[in-house]
């Protein structure tokens, strides 16, 4: 629209302008040029106004109206241009000067009509008013006069402007007319009309764009506040597991080789807390926590909770002259862990939280994050291994073990499936030395690694939830193999060692009850190896299942008795009718010399009427010294190792023999 009425503008005030020079033409043939020029910027002029007009309109089908007037005009154009006089004359005549209101006088030509051209060329022009003058009626009528109301002052000027001229006409063509002013009326109020839109738009451009601006804002803010929820613990307002990550990609990645630690800190037992306390303490907990690890961090750490109770320390730069990185770290470590373990007040309790952590030292081996969070993971699995409550920098062998563990409990899974589990039996004889049972000892017969210990493979077992499988096995496999005894053993008993993880599940008693059902081994020549970490977690449990396999015949023994935190107690508490002295104590026995240790353990088994077998017992000395204590009976390498099935048999046989 613009474009158009740009076009109508300029083309109106040349033809304004030859209008005036017409005036000033000396001879016939300029006033013929100039009348021609004339009429050629008329036929320009009307589809320009067209096109100008129905864009202003906001006419549907404007581009239909434009090509009309082109259509129209086009060819009277072209004929004009190749007429001498203009198209409405076949000649100019000079007439005497025309003397103006104001004293000036001016020439006057007056010219012979071509009346079909001239009827032809005003009859288009009329044509275009008329078309206007239709259209503002139209739009007047359908309620959008407000925005015709300029063009329709235009079409009563020119209309008045038009009449004026035919009325000079009439009265001999000798006086001022003002038709063509009319057009300058047009681009003047027009003019004004668009000058007053853009200033409009562009006020209403002005309010969009501070709209636009404060929606950027907000958009801006809206972004901050996901950002700091995606990388923030929602908990304790520190950065997450998230944040961690990118901190130590950039940290790995920046081409400063800058001495650091990554320090993972666990709370030991937090799930104790949780569940005895409720989450709402767990939770007041972990904010503590989080104040004083951030607390005690120097300037410069980032701290982040991981997940769960696992908190995050990253140090880097780490600078002290005086010692190694690594030992800078686990001072720092030491330093943290020893301000968390200060009693913290939540609620009505003084909670007093162990802590473990792991260290990686930054830059070590590991060249991505995930490696370096492996490395600070095994480092913390080996200090809650310590016995929780302590820091370990993780070490290069640590991951050769780590791979193997891997390894192993990858085959492990396998393992069960591919029949590579075998049980060995280890003899076990009385003072008198005869034959009163055998303990059961699981054997892993890896295809590539050849025979591994259940020391070994046992705790994955447990830590992957395998041991219930592996422990229903051998529990079939040990109830199979008593039934296979010959008739002279008739009384001698299978020991059968008995994981605290498959105690505590709910269908332990079930379990062993259908298994010696299917099997129909006597269950009164069983007896269940229980080591003392079973009574850690929950000793009435404990003791009502074993109270409940007792009366359905199980024996039960405690296992590595002496290794671990029993208390006299609780020993009374457990209708446990065995005590297995561990093979620490026997290694460690004075020999010749009265043990007052063992002496004292197997007084206390006596007095609570339990039995008590020595187990480690390599030699002579140790069984002659055990024999004077009192102990009942013994299981070691003197009597025999562990042996397969069949070469427990023939052992049997020599020993009978
Ligand atoms: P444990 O119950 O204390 O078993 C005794 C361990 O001492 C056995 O090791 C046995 O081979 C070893 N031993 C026996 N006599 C001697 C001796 O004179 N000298 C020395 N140095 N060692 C002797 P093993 O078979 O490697 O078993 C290790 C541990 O694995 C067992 O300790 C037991 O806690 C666990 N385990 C073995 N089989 C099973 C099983 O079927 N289920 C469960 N849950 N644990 C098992
Ligand atoms: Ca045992
Ligand atoms: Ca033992």
């Amino acid at each position: 629209m613009y474009l158009a009425f740009g076009c109508l503008s300029l083309l109106v005030s040349v033809y304004l302008a030859l209008a005036a020079s017409l005036y000033q033409a000396e001879s016939i043939s300029t006033a013929a040029a100039l009348a021609r020029a004339e009429i050629t910027l008329g036929c320009l002029i009307y589809p320009t106004g067209i096109w100008f007009f129905s864009l202003y309109a906001g006419l549907v089908h404007w581009r239909r109206w434009v090509i009309a007037a082109v259509v129209i005009f086009t060819p009277m154009l072209l004929i004009n241009l190749g007429s001498p006089y203009s198209m409405l004359y076949t000649g100019i005549t000079m007439r005497p000067p025309l003397v103006l209101p104001w004293g000036e006088s001016v020439h006057d030509f007056a010219g012979t009509e071509a009346p079909v051209l001239t009827g032809l060329y005003y009859a288009a022009v009329d044509a275009s008013f008329l078309w206007a003058v239709c259209c503002c009626v139209l739009l007047w009528r359908h309620g959008r006069g407000a925005r015709v109301w300029s063009l329709t002052l235009y079409l009563i000027l020119q209309a008045t402007a038009s009449v004026h001229a035919e009325m000079v006409n009439y009265h001999g063509g000798r006086g001022l007319t003002f038709d063509s002013l009319a057009f300058l009326a047009l681009v003047l109020l027009m003019s004004g009309v668009l000058r007053r839109e853009l200033q409009r738009r562009n006020q209403a451009l002005a309010v969009s764009l501070d709209e636009l601006r404060s929606e950027t804002l907000r958009r801006e803010g809206v972004e901050a506040d996901l950002r700091h929820l995606a990388y923030h613990d929602h908990l304790t307002g520190l950065p997450n597991r998230h944040f961690m990550h990118e901190r130590l990609q950039a940290a790995l990645a920046s081409t400063e080789q800058v001495d650091g630690a990554l320090i993972l800190f666990d709370l030991d037992h937090f799930k104790t807390i949780n569940e005895a306390l409720g989450h709402d303490v767990g939770d007041e907990l972990l904010k503590g926590v989080a104040t004083r690890i951030s607390e005690a961090a120097p300037p410069g750490a980032c701290v982040a909770r991981l997940g769960g109770d696992e908190f995050a320390l990253h140090l880097q730069p780490l600078i002290d002259n005086n010692e190694s990185p690594a030992q800078a770290a686990l001072r720092i470590t030491q330093e943290i862990t020893a301000r968390l373990t200060a009693p913290l007040r939540i609620g009505n309790h003084d909670l007093v939280v162990g802590v473990s952590a792991g260290i990686a030292p930054l830059p070590g081996t590991a060249r991505d994050v995930d490696s370096v969070l492996r490395q600070v993971d095994m480092a913390l699995y080996r200090a809650k291994a310590a016995g929780r409550h302590t820091a370990v920098v993780f070490e290069s062998e640590m991951q050769a073990q780590a791979d193997r563990r891997l390894l192993l409990e990858k085959g492990l899974r396998l393992a069960l499936d591919r029949g590579e589990f075998e049980v060995h039996y280890q003899p076990q004889l009385d003072m008198q030395g005869r034959f009163v049972g055998a303990e059961a000892l699981l054997r892993w017969r890896h295809p590539e690694h050849g025979l591994i210990d259940p020391d070994e493979f046992i705790p994955i077992a447990e830590e992957t939830g395998l041991i219930h499988r592996i422990g229903r096995d051998v529990l079939q496999q040990a109830c199979l193999e008593l039934e296979t005894w010959p008739a002279a053993h008739a009384k001698a008993r299978i020991s059968i060692n008995v994981s605290p993880w498959q105690l505590f599940t709910q269908d332990f008693v079930h379990t062993l009850q259908e298994t010696v059902a299917s099997t129909q081994a006597d269950p009164r020549r069983i007896t269940l190896e229980i080591t003392e970490n079973a009574f850690l977690h929950d000793l009435d449990d404990a003791a009502s299942k074993i109270r409940a396999l007792e009366a359905a015949g199980f024996q039960f023994s405690l296992d590595d008795f002496g290794s671990g935190y029993t208390s006299l107690e609780s020993l009374k508490k457990l209708p446990v009718s065995e005590l297995k002295i561990d093979r620490t104590f026997i290694e460690g026995l004075h020999l010749g010399s009265h043990d007052r240790f063992i002496e004292a353990m197997i007084a206390i088994a006596h007095h609570l009427k339990m039995s008590v077998v020595a187990e480690g017992v390599e030699t002579e000395e140790q069984r002659t010294a055990l024999a004077g204590l009192g102990c009942n009976a013994i299981q070691g390498y003197l009597v025999s190792p562990a042996l397969p099935s069949a070469a427990f048999h023939s052992w049997l046989e020599r020993l009978a023999g």
